[in-house]
């Protein structure tokens, strides 16, 4: 799982602006990406919707909530998946904001095709300006999205809105075949209150401001769930067992490791406890016994590619790369290169410091960004590659990318200028410098306008 750093997203729009905006992330991680997005794909085609064009985006916030915003993305919290407990239940949810999606809920922007696009455009629409952390972290890269999921606390929608957003994650469930007893029993756990975690009960409770709750809604819901032939349905048993596990990993990720043993003691040896487990001792450095725990899994499993995943990772992070590469190489063929398990695997090949492996790094890391554009970190990664050859226009370029997507734009302007100047006239890359700086040079006019 890689954590894409911290953004703190200012918010500069006056009508948005109640309140200052948290430092918000978002969390990439391949098993939970795939998991939510099977949990999804048959609501996204039952509300009409194409299958690619839906993403479902995890946001690294303790509360619980999702929302939409902007393009067709539902953005869920990370708190929300430790407070449902079953995937069935955050299939209502998708239902749900797949309702606000359909109904126009939201602002949209009518060219859907490209995230990255909608990302910056919306950004600029709502005026929200982004300041890095801080150097380390903009080398990590951070994605734009962390914008919108600071703007998400903030745009409650209207009880209108929700009905209809009920109603229609209602239809999109039936279509589906998925019962809407999850959705019920979800709604009605926000409801009772009784999700009060280690933070406000504000913040606690921001599904409920986002997205009003009424007895009537809920009453409403039942009946028209009952009513419905898939009511009866039994949820999908392997959905169930893989989200346990992401759930668990989530868990021991996100939280203290102390907090993690206690959820999860080193009594329990099922797969979701040491699955906490290993990411809960790695946060602490605990290096043999996080690898203990990977062990483990693997010898139940040892062709899973997240728990290849995992042990990798956690070689990697306590620098041994070298090590790191044969677990890594498998997952990444297992996955059919997966893009951030690939990009993992060309981190490790960069980090042997062995010229030998950078052929091979440049191959993983330029199949991964043709893939999913939108990882900061694998652009990063590329352009210590090409540094290293001496490619300096290629290695820019690279630079220009991650830039652009972090919201750099005085930075991605200069480096697409200088890998424009460099790299072969008409040639694709070159075409790509160009759209950057255009890009880019767009972003900044629009800064400069708003002030
Ligand atoms: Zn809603």
């Amino acid at each position: 799982m890689r954590y894409l750093a911290h953004l703190l997203a200012l918010l500069a729009a006056a009508t948005l602006c109640a309140q200052p905006a948290a430092a918000q992330s978002i969390l990439r991680d391949a098993e939970t990406e795939a998991l939510l997005q099977e949990m999804a794909a048959p609501l996204v085609e039952a509300a009409g919707l194409e299958p690619g064009n839906v993403d479902i985006v995890l946001v690294n916030d303790p509360s619980i909530n999702a929302f939409v915003a902007g393009g067709q993305v539902v953005y869920i919290h990370a708190g929300l998946i430790e407070a449902a407990d079953t995937a069935n239940e955050v299939q209502g949810v998708i239902a749900h904001e797949l309702g606000h999606i359909t109904g126009g809920h939201i602002i949209r922007h009518s060219d859907g095709a490209n995230a990255a696009n909608n990302i910056s455009i919306l950004s600029m629409l709502l005026g929200v300006g982004a300041a890095l952390a801080g150097a380390g972290d903009a080398a990590m890269g951070i994605l734009m999205a962390g914008q919108r999921a600071a703007i998400g606390k903030y745009l409650a929608f209207s009880r209108v809105q929700e009905s209809s957003a009920d109603a229609a994650g209602a239809e999109y469930l039936s279509k589906a075949g998925i019962t809407g007893k999850g959705s019920l029993d979800f709604f009605k756990k926000l409801q009772n209150q009784e999700f009060r975690y280690g933070i406000s009960q504000d913040d606690d409770q921001a599904f409920v401001r986002t997205h009003p709750l009424s007895g009537d809604r809920i009453s409403t819901l039942r009946e028209s769930y009952i009513a419905d032939p898939a009511w009866d349905a039994a949820p999908d048993p392997t959905l169930q067992i893989r989200f346990e596990r992401v759930k668990a990993k989530l868990f021991g990720y996100v939280n203290d490791t102390s907090r993690t043993l206690q959820k999860y003691p080193e009594s329990r040896t099922d797969v979701p406890a040491r699955y906490a487990r290993a990411y809960a001792y790695h946060k602490v450095a605990l290096i043999d016994q996080s690898l203990a725990e990977t062990e483990a899994l693997l010898a139940m499993a040892p062709d899973d590619p997240y728990f290849l995943e995992v042990k990798g990772q956690v070689l990697l992070e306590s620098g041994r790369a070298v090590d790191a590469l044969e677990p890594l190489r498998k997952a990444s063929a297992l996955t059919g290169n997966q893009p951030l398990i690939a990009t993992l695997f060309g981190h490790a090949l960069i980090a042997t410091e062995d010229k030998a492996n950078y052929e091979e790094a440049e191959r993983v890391l330029r199949a991964a960004v043709a893939r999913d554009r939108l990882n900061p970190f694998a652009w990063y990664q590329l352009g210590v590659v090409y540094d290293a050859k001496g490619d300096m226009p290629r290695a820019r370029l690279a630079s220009a990318e991650q830039q652009v997507m972090t919201g750099q734009f005085p930075a991605a302007l200069a480096s697409a200028q200088v890998a424009e100047a460099g790299l072969p006239v008409g040639s694709p890359d070159w075409i790509r410098a160009q759209d950057i700086g255009l890009q880019a040079r767009a972003a900044l006019e629009e800064a400069r306008d708003r002030r």
